[in-house]
């Protein structure tokens, strides 16, 4: 049985009080949300923090806030099982709701939280093992911790050898819808005191630092702007439809003007880099119909820039090729199209969506 380090359970009532300690304890302390992700890692010595400051007690960070604008405010510690039941999301933004029921199994959304899903460590093959297995192939640039390497910049990228960085994939489920939704997250520390980052401004694609805010700065909001007629949805590539991380998934927001061009479009690509990729092309729709032919011309430029390694589920290169379908499917189904119409790997991610949801 893998058995976690020794640490400090730290769990302040007031975001100030919380601000405060990881000011004081700088890199020894780190974030707890549910847990459900810091825990395994915990198990695994990929981090060994002498302190977890939990967010737990902090009513204010929890709950779901409808502004008189239409826009939602989103605790960070309310836990997906909440937000996945959550009536006004679902109706205002279902692209959402499917993305965080898509996450995980029940029994962690009963414990999991938004801000722990958006600040999610990234993954790979050869670093989400544990602490044994990796000592056997001496670890890797993203793990350096217990190895025999002096110089972290020396240990090798095993996806990558010859590759200076990590190209550890970004998992999260909910940041590319969010960011397909033009969502902004609120960060606050005692250092920096309050700030809003755009999540098309939260990531970078660098599998060790996928963060652009530091380590002391707690996501305390999430504010999702009004959908305003806008449609979404979420497709997600895994391989048990009940229960998986993505290994490729496509978030879309598209609002249509009533005679039927696109007025508004945003599709992001989850799971096939370090950070979900807010995707240009979305341009190439402004102005169009729903067509075969714009959505297959947008499908065909958008998924030049699936380009995963070979670091996670399935073969890259099917990935790769997936993302073109996916692409259309979740477009045609934005258009209206059913579930008749829509092809059979479609109605494979809409029924497992529809099971979980
Ligand atoms: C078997 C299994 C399957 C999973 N499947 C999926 C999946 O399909 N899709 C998916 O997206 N995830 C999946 N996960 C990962 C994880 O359960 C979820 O991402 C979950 O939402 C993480 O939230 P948490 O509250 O438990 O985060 P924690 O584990 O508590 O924290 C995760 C990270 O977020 C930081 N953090 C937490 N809250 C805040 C905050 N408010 N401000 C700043 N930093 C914060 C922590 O410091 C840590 O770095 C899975 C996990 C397991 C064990
Ligand atoms: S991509 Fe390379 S450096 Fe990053 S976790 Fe995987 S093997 Fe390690």
């Amino acid at each position: 049985m893998m058995r976690c380090p020794s640490f400090r359970y730290l769990a302040p009532a007031t975001l100030e009080e919380a601000a405060a300690i990881l000011a004081d304890l700088g890199p020894k302390a780190m974030i707890l949300g549910g847990g459900t992700d810091v825990v395994p890692n915990l198990k695994r010595r990929q981090m060994t923090p002498e302190a977890l400051v939990s967010l737990r007690k902090i009513a204010s960070l929890r709950g779901v806030t409808l502004g008189a604008d239409g826009a939602a405010t989103i605790g960070p510690c309310s836990t997906l099982a909440d937000l996945a039941l959550d009536k006004s999301i679902a109706s205002g933004w279902p692209g959402l709701s499917r993305a965080i029921s898509s996450i995980a199994s029940p029994l962690i959304r009963a414990t999991a939280t938004l801000g722990g899903n958006l600040c999610l460590d990234t993954r790979c093959n050869y670093y989400n093992q544990n602490h044994e297995w990796r000592q056997s192939i001496s670890f890797c640039m993203k793990a350096p911790h217990g190895t025999a390497v002096t110089e972290p910049g020396q240990a090798t990228c095993w996806v990558a050898p010859s590759s200076p960085r990590c190209w550890a994939v970004s998992s999260t489920d909910s940041a590319p819808m969010l960011m397909a939704l033009g969502a902004t997250v609120t960060v606050q520390s005692k250092a920096r005191g309050k700030r809003d980052i755009p999540m098309t401004a939260l990531y970078r694609d660098d599998g060790m630092d996928y963060l652009k805010k530091s380590p002391d700065e707690i996501v305390t909001s999430v504010r999702v702007p009004a959908a305003k007629g806008a449609k979404s949805t979420y497709w997600k590539l895994r391989r048990r439809g009940s229960f998986d991380f993505p290994v490729m998934s496509v978030a879309a927001s598209v609002k249509l003007a009533k005679s039927g061009e696109v007025e508004d479009a945003k599709v992001v690509l989850g799971a096939v880099a370090s950070c979900p990729l807010d995707l240009q092309e979305s341009a190439l729709l402004l102005g169009k119909k729903l067509t075969d032919d714009s959505i297959g011309e947008f499908a065909e430029k958008a998924s030049a820039h699936a380009r995963p390694l070979d670091n996670t589920d399935f073969q890259a290169a099917w990935r790769r090729k997936t993302a073109r379908a996916f692409l259309s499917g979740a477009l045609k189904e934005l258009r209206g199209d059913g579930k008749d119409t829509l092809g059979v790997l479609a109605q494979r991610v809409l029924q497992g969506a529809s099971c979980i949801g």
